[in-house]
């Protein structure tokens, strides 16, 4: 389970987000990345973690976050944070 105080400080305020265990292996954003067409997590600028852009707001965008949170291999992605 991801921890919200080991929230990367880049990701987008809200209750969904990344914390620094993550490696970065790029599955989740098959899932919500540019390529999915959500576009709800991206690289951090020097490609070292992944972050959320924006939180999900519709359906689609929910069931595609959730979908990152259970491929995440490391468990970095909650939906419990602030
Ligand atoms: S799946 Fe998890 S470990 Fe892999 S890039 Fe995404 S958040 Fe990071």
């Amino acid at each position: 389970m991801a921890d919200k105080t080991l929230r990367i400080p880049e990701s987008a305020p809200g209750p969904w987000y990344v914390d620094d265990t993550c490696t970065p292996c790029h599955v989740c954003l098959d899932e919500a990345g540019p390529q999915s067409g959500f576009s709800l997590l991206k690289y951090t600028d020097d490609e070292s973690k992944v972050i959320f852009v924006r939180q999900p707001v519709s359906a689609d965008e929910l069931a595609a976050a959730q979908s990152a949170l259970e491929i995440c291999p490391t468990n970095a992605i909650g939906d419990d944070g602030d």
